[in-house]
């Protein structure tokens, strides 16, 4: 309103034309927002009034007019009050009719919009995405500068390091026959960066792996990467706490409290998940003491007998409950039946083990989960940790299907003391469960060379709603105890020298105590733009087959290039 009477130049794109026949109106629209032009006959010349008519979808203009006070306004609009009265356009740049509809509700799916990704940007849901981005990148930037931590580039053509994914490799035209890796993280240049003296080392840095994608996996991605030297755990976890605390307050203005600490034993056998959503309870509570030896040979011979109690779903139905069955017996949760138990209203109980158990013994389970009446209890058996893991998946089901697990919630947690190792059936050797240069934790050292599957890590995660955000360790930082490690993980001394020597030797000259974190960047954006898909948040994302759709990436390379590679395809 104060601009009224004003003379102004406009520029922007065309997003609707009105045409009241005598009257025009044009929304042109800019990255800060849209404005109404007026063109009305009498008041406009006859030229000026066709042209504005003839004006397509997203055509880029320029207009001259003076800032009216609108007869009726728009609340919805930030500049609602007011409208341009047009006394010239020039058309800068007329587009064709744009494949997909760019307002907040689009009519493209989203194969199109990636296609098209230039044109889904200019619609403002996306726009607000990459400046949430923005914000995020600029407030991290600022808070871990102003902590003493220094911003240092790591190079980009590397050699593999190993985070668990195969690695993206890169041919070398002037070494014929050898190949870059591409970072999975910059591992091991922040410790060789420790050892290199400088104590507090962060970077926001492109990753890359190549593995199967999902919603909230991209085969690069960005991660606010640190390491520290001289610290404990606790150093860490507080350390990064605050900076998680401050990006929520800056971004959402939400004060986050306490954060709680709990261990991966305690997540697993609670929640079934190293990423439990902590937003809602129904947590797992065994059972075993209560049900065996009553003549029931599924529980009778199963490891471990377990329930989540569901509040409030004792009248579900047959097919309800079938449903749920399905959905454990699905190939990637293994379990081989689902046990219920209704405790009705009226105080009496329903279960699919009636005939093994009095309704004495059924209560007693009832109560041990502390159910009400109204709930219903969902048991599963068998292996202890794929029966947990089946338990943890149908909580995060029914936390979905009663709407449990709402977007405008944190729970933040940290998850400590991850086993070390995880043994792996098809090659019949350890893996390390976080990476390999993870220390042990101090107490289980000894049981490295003797039990090492019970060896626990100085690791932690960091999770938000059941997304695992950040994760680190404290490091190993000798070469005896890196040698031992990489043994244990099956690489010969020779392996070892041949892939990791650079960081065996760096030992050798003085290497400080040092540990650190790494955070998945576009998951936090996610998490603080309350949506699941990391892609929104990505300015020019590859679809699930980790295609560029839009720049048709991968492709094929010239018969000139591969034969300077020395590269023959078969
Ligand atoms: N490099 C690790 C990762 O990318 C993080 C860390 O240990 O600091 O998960």
């Amino acid at each position: 309103m104060d601009n009224c009477g004003a003379k102004v130049t406009l520029s922007g794109w065309v997003q609707r034309v009105r045409d009241k026949g005598g009257m025009v109106w044009i929304d042109l629209r800019d990255r800060y927002g849209i404005t109404q032009l007026k063109f009305e006959e009498g008041k406009t010349t006859q030229e000026l009034l066709s042209r504005a008519k003839q004006s397509g979808r997203e055509d880029v203009v320029q207009v001259e007019g003076v800032v009216e006070e609108r007869y009726s306004k728009n609340p919805n609009l930030d500049t609602g009050d007011i409208e341009i009265n047009v006394i010239s356009l020039i058309t800068l740049s007329a587009s064709k009719v744009p494949p997909l509809l760019i307002e907040d509700e689009t009519d493209g799916g989203e194969e199109l919009r990636m296609k098209y990704r230039y044109l889904d940007i200019r619609r403002d849901p996306v726009k607000k995405a990459l400046m949430l981005r923005h914000q995020l990148l600029q407030e991290t930037r600022g808070y871990l500068s102003s902590q003493g931590f220094l911003e240092i580039e790591t190079p980009v053509l590397i050699k593999s390091t190993p985070e668990g994914a195969r690695d993206f490799v890169v041919p070398s035209r002037m070494n014929p026959g050898e190949f870059y890796a591409l970072p999975q993280s910059p591992q091991t240049f922040k410790q060789l960066l420790m050892v290199g003296g400088l104590d507090k080392y962060f970077q926001l840095v492109k990753c890359f792996r190549d593995e199967d994608l999902r919603a909230d996996r991209q085969p690069e991605f960005t991660q606010i990467d640190c390491e520290m030297s001289f610290v404990h755990r606790d150093d860490i976890l507080d350390t990064f706490e605050r900076l998680i605390k401050y990006l929520f307050l800056q971004i959402k203005g939400i004060t986050i409290g306490d954060i709680t600490r709990i261990t991966y034993e305690e997540a697993m056998s609670k929640y079934g998940s190293d990423k439990p959503d902590t937003r809602f309870d129904m947590t797992i509570c065994e059972m075993d003491k209560l049900v065996k030896g009553k003549g029931f040979n599924v529980f009778d011979q199963a490891e471990m007998v377990a329930g989540i109690c569901v509040p409030g779903c004792s009248d579900y139905s047959r097919k309800q409950l079938d449903a749920l069955t399905d959905y454990v017996k699905q190939p990637q949760l293994g379990a081989k039946g689902m046990v219920y138990i209704k405790y009705l209203a009226d105080g009496t109980i329903k279960s699919s083990v009636n005939k093994f158990y009095s309704q004495d013994e059924l209560l007693k389970v009832c109560s041990s989960i502390q159910a009400s009446k109204g709930d219903l209890i969902l048991i599963l058996s068998g292996q202890r940790e794929p029966t947990q893991m089946a338990l943890g998946a149908l909580r995060l089901h029914m936390g979905d299907l009663l709407q449990l697990r709402a977007y405008d919630r944190y729970q933040i947690l940290w998850v400590v003391d991850f086993p070390l190792l995880e043994w792996d059936d098809e090659t019949r050797r350890f893996h390390a469960k976080h990476h390999p240069f993870t220390s042990p934790s101090q107490e289980d050292l000894a049981l490295l060379d003797t039990d090492p599957g019970k060896v626990r890590a100085n690791a932690y995660d960091l999770v938000i709603n059941g997304v695992e955000v950040g994760g680190g360790s404290i490091r190993i930082h000798n070469a005896e105890t890196q040698q031992k490690m990489f043994k244990q993980l099956g690489f010969s001394q020779e392996e070892a020298h041949e892939q990791f020597g650079f960081l065996l030797d760096a030992f050798q000259f003085g290497a400080p105590p040092h540990g650190g974190i790494a955070f998945g960047f576009d998951r936090l954006c996610a998490i603080m733009g309350g949506t699941e898909t990391i892609r929104d948040y990505i300015a020019f994302p590859k679809n699930n087959s980790g295609r560029d759709v839009m720049i048709d990436s991968p492709s094929p390379i010239s018969r000139e290039q591969l034969n300077e590679l020395k590269i023959k395809i078969t």
